[in-house]
């Protein structure tokens, strides 16, 4: 019993025979040039320059971006195809490296770099030359962005950034950060800025050569290979032109882009929960017990029935999000549910997986370990459940015209 995401093109409806080739060129890609090495980059806590390189010569950097950046511009189901894959390798580190590299942070300069942002920044990210960073998350300022106090002071053509920012995913290795400011505000460094509200929230491209840019690790025990770091910008001087879109829209460019994030990371948990699944599995058939494996005792045959049950039924909620997402990208019911459910399934999931693993799946270095800790952390990271669920009623039920 697996939970194959390669089988025929029945088992969603959204996608066609050319997807499921895509699958199988970039299963073959992800076994051949990342799996061997993955476990090392987890625990060396870095993802080296080569496989960025490499992944971009398979354009899997830029499937959603623009040609005229270098992207592949294909349909959502590529991106889809490849989340889910890159997610059942089995590395949380390196799938959220990536994914926020091609789907979090660059998506801001797609949406609203100027062009010249998109030539300096967005064209080398997509060819793997330049690493990005996404840096909103403050030590005083996670779930509400009302309270962020990272602020930008203008001066002449310029904007001098002083801030802290924390948990910053690729933060060990990535040459810029999109990071969330307030321009014009004097920086207390103590809480919210004064009068700080959503509205008046920036986006700038920061690159980490400024002086005034210290990059420290951060030592979450969750998706090392991302080498997550703390940012902090001491007077930092940047091109006014580094601003991404207009002065005070970053608010509308958060919620627009976190629908693509939101996607992005339940797409991933649904591909970990099914290589979660698939280990697991392979455990029970080979674990002797009582004259027989453990895969033969119909409690867990029964109990791994319903999680790939679960799991199904979260990969085609995930797959409806990604089709409304293509056709609406303010799919902000649909996105967020499908963040919700896929990663808090995934979390379930690498959860009941350990303990069917016996004592095995407890010892220090066991994979089942990591997976939990990274499955874990993806129900806080980009959003967390409650925040998703307070969305969830929000868009679903009392601004939905459906349901008035
Ligand atoms: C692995 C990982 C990677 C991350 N990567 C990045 C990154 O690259 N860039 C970046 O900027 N940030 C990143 N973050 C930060 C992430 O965005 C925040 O952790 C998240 O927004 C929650 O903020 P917080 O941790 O400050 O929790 P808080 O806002 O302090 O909330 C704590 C807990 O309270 C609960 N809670 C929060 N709000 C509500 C509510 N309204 N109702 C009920 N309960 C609530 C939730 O359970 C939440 O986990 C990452 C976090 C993790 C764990």
């Amino acid at each position: 019993m697996t939970l194959d995401l390669a089988p025929a093109a029945t088992t969603s409806p959204y996608l066609t025979v050319e997807h499921e080739a895509f699958r199988e060129s970039v299963r073959a890609f992800l076994h051949r040039e990342m799996a061997p090495h993955a476990a090392q980059w987890e625990r060396e806590r870095t993802m080296p320059r080569p496989v960025w390189r490499k992944l971009a010569g398979q354009g899997l950097l830029g499937l959603q971006h623009a040609r005229a950046v270098g992207g592949e511009e294909k349909d959502i189901f590529h991106s889809v195809v490849f989340l889910e894959e890159l997610g059942r390798l089995g590395f949380g580190g390196v799938r959220f490296a990536v994914a926020l590299h091609a789907y979090m942070a660059t998506s801001y300069l797609a949406s609203d770099g100027s062009h010249a942002l998109k030539e300096r920044f967005l064209r080398p990210a997509v060819a793997g030359e330049l690493l990005a960073g996404l840096a909103i998350t403050e030590p005083q300022a996670g779930s509400d962005l009302s309270r962020l106090s990272a602020t930008a002071r203008e001066e002449g053509d310029e904007l001098v950034v002083d801030g802290e920012k924390r948990f910053v995913v690729n933060g060990g290795f990535a040459d810029f950060f999109v990071t969330a400011v307030r321009v014009g505000e004097a920086h207390n460094g103590t809480g919210p800025a004064a009068g700080g509200a959503r509205r008046d929230l920036s986006l700038c491209v920061i690159e980490r050569e400024r002086p005034g840019v210290h990059v420290s690790a951060n030592d979450c025990v969750s998706w090392r290979a991302s080498a997550m770091a703390d940012v902090s910008f001491q007077g930092v001087r940047i091109p006014r032109a580094n601003l991404i879109g207009r002065r005070n829209g970053g608010f509308v460019q958060i919620m627009k882009n976190m629908q693509l994030e939101r996607l992005a990371a339940g797409l991933t948990a649904v591909g970990d929960a099914a290589h979660c699944l698939e280990i697991t599995w392979r455990h029970l058939k080979r674990r002797g017990a009582f004259d027989a494996t453990l895969s033969t005792r119909q409690a867990l045959r029964h109990r791994m029935a319903d999680l790939l049950t679960e799991v199904e039924a979260t990969r085609q909620l995930a797959h409806y999000a990604a089709w409304s997402y293509a056709r609406d990208p303010l799919s902000i019911t649909a996105c967020s549910m499908a963040k919700l459910k896929a990663t808090e399934v995934a979390r379930t999931v690498a959860e009941e997986c350990q303990r069917l693993h016996g004592a095995d799946g407890f010892r220090e270095g066991a994979a089942l370990v990591q997976i939990v800790h990274d499955a874990q952390a993806a129900t806080v990271a980009a959003g967390a459940s409650e925040v998703m669920r307070d969305i969830v009623v929000q868009s679903g039920y009392e601004e939905s015209h459906d349901h008035r």
